[in-house]
């Protein structure tokens, strides 16, 4: 091999590592680039930035759809309006809000109105409720149990004056769903929303026999994968009497984790019982008292597809409490920690006990107060 041939790999590399992201902005904000100097607020939804060059761009802040789903048709109406009323660029957050750059405050409203014409909500920022972030459960994934996008779609439906600020809040406001309890979303929001199996699975046992070792003798110096997965050891195999290897999970071990059906596809769930867990109290801020996750506060409610409408009840009521009850500037997290989760347990009815605690399930376990009698 030449010196020459030994060499072109590093020089592709040093022309694309890291990637000169200014090259890829728009004239007007790579010419601002270090030199945003202030930011003022119109409304919930729109910002102004301010240049000590002497330029203020204006962003529009539009909540996208679940999972950041758009079609192609979408994506070109939006393209179409960033040209026509903004700087011909526009960028997608970590919670899927769309935002278009403009050069006056007139041609950010005209934006807004746009977005609002395709039936998309401007807001998101301040003490509103920001972006819910979902996960994207069946779609791509093999665990999920709970379809995070669907359940995020029936809380926007019923959350948008949060969002738009039209209904004001103490803080801001996050929310993520995941679909299984792996939380892809994360629990440093203000409520976690995760999708929960509701019961400890079982094993298609004429399917599952194909995957485990052949013969009883070798138990001992081997595990099957799905039993060591399991962090609870609650899975147990064993010898048969005709000498091949059974498996079996020990229910009342269980947590729920769905980390068997990560690695085992005859791992079945009962569809009956699949519901919502509901915690509070995360938040990524490392202001106050720094991070925090979310606790568990409703260890499961059915999940009710297509309306949900029992864990929408639990969100709206955990919001109504804390609208009453918090400070002004006072994050979900602020105000557990400020009166206490025994208190927070106690203005919404639910009763603190062993099954509010990560980690455990009691699938007769459900807290139905929160929908109107
Ligand atoms: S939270 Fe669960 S369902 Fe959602 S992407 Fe992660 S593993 Fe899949
Ligand atoms: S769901 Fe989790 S705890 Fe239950 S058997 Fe599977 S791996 Fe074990």
């Amino acid at each position: 091999m030449s010196a020459t041939m030994a060499r072109a790999p590093v020089e592709r590399l040093k022309k694309t590592v890291p990637v000169p992201y200014t090259k890829y902005l728009p004239d007007f904000l790579a010419r601002n680039v270090g030199h945003w100097a202030d930011r003022k607020f119109h409304g919930a939804g729109i910002v102004e930035h301010i240049s000590d060059t002497g330029d203020h761009v204006f962003t529009v802040k539009i909540g996208g759809p679940s999972n950041i789903r758009f079609s192609t048709e979408t994506l070109r109406k939006f393209a179409k309006i960033a040209d026509a009323f903004g700087s011909h660029a526009l960028r997608f957050t970590r919670s899927g809000s769309i935002e278009i750059f403009t050069e006056s405050l007139a041609a950010a409203q005209k934006v807004q109105r746009e977005a609002e014409a395709m039936g998309f909500f401007v807001g998101g920022w301040g003490h509103t409720l920001w972006s819910i972030q979902s996960c994207t459960s069946y779609l791509t994934c093999t665990t999920a149990v709970v379809d995070a996008p669907s359940l995020v779609q029936v809380l926007y439906n019923h959350l948008a004056p949060y969002f738009t600020g039209k209904i004001p809040l103490p803080a801001k406001l996050r929310i993520n769903v995941g679909g299984c309890p792996t939380s892809c979303g994360g629990l440093v929001s203000d409520i976690v929303l995760t999708g929960h199996y509701g019961a400890a699975p079982d094993f298609d046992q004429d399917r599952v026999r194909m995957c485990l070792p052949m013969r009883a003798e070798v138990l001992g110096k081997v595990t099957p994968e799905v039993q060591m997965v399991c962090p609870v050891n609650a899975i147990k195999s064993f010898p048969k009497p005709d000498g091949s290897v059974g498996v079996e999970i020990i229910a009342k071990k269980c947590i729920g984790c769905g980390r068997c059906k990560d690695v085992c596809d005859h791992v079945v769930w009962d569809p009956a019982k699949i519901g919502v867990s509901v915690l509070i109290g995360g938040k990524s801020s490392n202001t106050g008292v720094g991070p925090t996750l979310a606790r568990v506060l409703v260890p499961w409610i059915p999940a009710q597809a297509p309306d949900y409408r029992e864990t929408v009840a639990v969100v709206r009521k955990i919001i109504d409490v804390w609208r009453a009850d918090a400070e002004s500037g006072e994050r979900i997290a602020d105000w557990v920690n400020r009166v206490g989760m025994k208190r927070v347990f106690e203005q919404l009815k639910v009763p603190l006990g062993r099954w509010n605690r990560p980690g455990e399930l009691n699938t007769g376990f459900g807290v139905r107060q929160f929908l109107p009698r």
